[in-house]
């Protein structure tokens, strides 16, 4: 018999297995909460049967549907798009505040809402963002221990794949996420403990650094980043607040930390196109003053990105930069996913909205207020998108003013 299923069964289950050794490092008595599309079923059941082995009190899948979600927007009275699920999302936080980890597959199709009204779209997703902040804040707090992995969802591969038969882009698909995933390997988990320490080399040099800004130059953009008073770098395996070592995304190439939201000035380009809401928007250029987006064009979905910019005023200003060698294995494999999860990975980035209180020293033990006296930025949004390429420059500003070259032509210096 010839084998139909485009989703190798072994490689699907190393992912489940990475998620939750590498991924949670869940804990023996640990609940789980999941999210996942229902397409997505068989890696939770495999991820399910994963963290009971490693001893997991409760999982707890939570699913969406496709059709299910565009049933609202045909049929749902117009009241229903400034309302949210408010009582799942205050069981979600009530679950992390009792230390449950969170895991999340990410492989929804990107395009869904594309052609619904974007004056719902955008009132829904608000309504979601003000119901899921408790939670969420968990989450970027790093609260707890946490993790996204993805699947090959066919109504995502045949986006990402348009000119192939769906089971040949769902194999295409599935290819290049277990690759990213370094689970096609014969010893996935010693693979991440190999990244992870390549990964902390990374940041243990910046930290050394301590740049009090980032210079970026390339076509179309020279633009000044001020890092964050007290800024740390990251990136792979980190700590949460819980005790547990994670991998919050896997995959993940970058470092990152926290830029100062009133520091940043001058223009930036994309270098790739953001996937928002089932909008592509493409060549995006920002001027910044002050750290605040003063003018914002776009080839396609201006519309879209300048609706972003307005939920409210920290969408305005950057919360997260990253950095990602252009030789990255995504960089490579020259595939645009839509997806953040992938398409970060590609490219040294920048985040509109909020920050990650993790990135700075002793962060995890900050007030909101003291988080926002070192410039940490506040927002309901947290959007990435990709301003890294082969013809980018980055150098790292001193204290004192001088320069040290961090990237040239995309490449670590
Ligand atoms: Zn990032
Ligand atoms: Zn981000």
């Amino acid at each position: 018999m010839p084998d139909t299923n485009p989703i190798d069964p072994v490689l699907l289950d190393r992912l489940a297995e990475v998620a939750i050794k590498v991924g949670l490092q869940l804990q023996e008595g640990q609940d789980l909460v999941l999210t996942a599309p229902l397409a997505a079923l068989p890696l939770v059941r495999r991820i399910a049967e994963h963290a009971y082995k490693a001893g997991a009190g409760i999982v707890q899948p939570i699913f969406s549907d496709e059709e299910i979600t565009l049933a609202r927007y045909r049929n749902a009275h117009d009241l229903s798009f400034d309302r949210a699920a408010d009582w799942l999302f205050e069981g979600m936080g009530k679950a992390f505040g009792a230390n449950a980890a969170r895991l999340a597959i990410s492989a929804e199709n990107p395009m869904l809402l594309a052609g619904q009204d974007v004056e719902k779209v955008s009132r829904a997703n608000r309504a979601t963002s003000r119901a899921y902040k408790p939670a969420l804040e968990k989450i970027t707090g790093f609260d707890i221990n946490w993790n996204i992995v993805s699947y090959p969802n066919p109504s995502w591969a045949r986006l990402v794949f348009p000119d192939d038969p769906e089971a040949v882009a769902v194999k295409k698909l599935a290819t290049a996420i277990f690759a990213a995933s370094r689970v096609d390997v014969d010893d996935p988990i010693g693979a991440w403990s190999a990244h992870n320490a390549r990964l902390k080399d990374r940041w243990t040099w910046l930290n050394g650094q301590a740049f009090s800004a980032l210079h970026y130059t390339g076509p179309g953009t020279d633009l000044t980043i001020g890092l964050a008073d007290g800024h740390r770098w990251k990136g792979g395996a980190s700590e949460a607040k819980n005790g547990i070592t994670c991998n919050p995304n896997i995959p993940t190439e970058e470092v990152f930390t926290t830029p100062h939201k009133d520091r940043v000035s001058g223009t930036v380009r994309s270098t790739k196109p953001l996937s928002h809401n089932g909008t592509l928007i493409t060549d995006i250029a920002v001027k910044f003053e002050m750290g605040r987006i003063v003018e914002a064009h776009a080839t396609k979905g201006a519309d879209v990105f300048n609706k972003l910019l307005d939920t409210d005023e920290g969408a305005r200003r950057i919360g997260e930069v990253a950095l990602v060698p252009h030789s990255s294995p995504i960089s490579q494999s020259g595939i645009l996913f839509y997806n953040t999860l992938f398409d970060e990975n590609a490219a040294s980035h920048i985040a509109l909205g909020q920050c990650y209180a993790d990135c700075f020293i002793g962060g995890t033990k900050l007030t909101q207020d003291e988080i926002a006296s070192r410039g940490g930025n506040s927002s309901l949004i947290h959007v990435d998108w990709m301003i890294g390429s082969g013809e980018i420059d980055i150098d790292g500003i001193g204290a004192d003013g001088s320069r040290t070259a961090v990237m040239r032509k995309g490449e670590w210096a």
